[in-house]
């Protein structure tokens, strides 16, 4: 059903998405999906009620009780989802709020260390490959730090949004392990930002995101590689002298 298309009243003709009818109207809540990949961009979906159902039958069974589904545009399922991502109040919001400065405080006290052991400003430029999985800085052609990395997740300019690389298929598995590790996180905690694909989001949730992911992960830094449209926030899992 993947290739289905829908007529929106708001965005037109559209591809079909499916959510259960509780999100449907109200999707400033919690989701449950799967994994957005290749085949499937925008997977199914459903609330917390209606996952408690997912877990009392140990899936959706092909005969069994299914949730009440509704089919809106892949536009409606953006947005709903960017709702999600912001729906946190009181003191769910709370707790959210201490998490993140928490792991900002943490960051910034490692990023001034990496900085300093490896004077990272001074070097000419760097490159990275997710082939190798080597970030280089280097000077007039020669390597000076090498680092391995991970992609965390990026910003894009033109759209506003943030992107977890768990979310990204043009990323390879492997190297999107970490970021998947803060989905798992954040789908123990009801942290919404951290289990939402893309959301509205800018450089500043960028930073917050990989400092989450650096202090999970126990990680000595991240790095933000600046682009024309946009930046990816790269975690640093081991750095050394060329
Ligand atoms: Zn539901
Ligand atoms: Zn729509």
């Amino acid at each position: 059903m993947a290739g289905d298309t829908v007529s929106c009243q708001q965005h037109g003709a559209a591809r079909a998405t499916f959510v259960c009818n509780h999100l449907a109207r109200k999707p400033g809540q919690r989701w449950f999906s799967f994994k957005p990949d290749k085949r499937h961009p925008f997977p199914d979906a459903w609330c917390s009620r209606c996952d408690a159902l997912y877990e009392r039958q140990g899936g959706w069974p092909d005969e069994g009780e299914t949730p009440p589904i509704s089919v809106i545009c892949h536009h409606c399922y953006i947005a709903g989802r960017d709702a999600s991502a912001h729906s946190l109040t009181g003191r769910a919001l709370g707790n959210w709020i201490s998490f993140v400065s928490a792991a900002i405080g943490e960051l910034k006290a490692k990023q001034a260390d990496l900085c300093r052991e490896y004077d990272l400003s001074r070097h000419e430029r760097f490159d990275w490959d997710q082939s190798t999985g080597k970030l280089v800085f280097s000077n007039a052609g020669k390597p000076a730090v090498i680092a391995d990395f991970e992609f965390i997740g990026s910003t894009a300019k033109a759209s506003g949004t943030w992107l977890w690389s768990w979310a990204n298929t043009t990323h390879l598995p492997r190297m999107r392990k970490a970021a998947t590790t803060v989905l798992e996180l954040g789908e123990l905690l009801d942290f919404r930002k951290l289990t939402t694909p893309l959301w509205r989001g800018d450089d500043i949730d960028g930073w917050e995101m990989a400092a989450i992911a650096a202090q999970l992960l126990n990680a000595p830094g991240v790095y933000r590689s600046p682009g024309d449209r946009g930046a990816s926030y790269l975690l640093i899992k081991r750095m050394r002298a060329a």
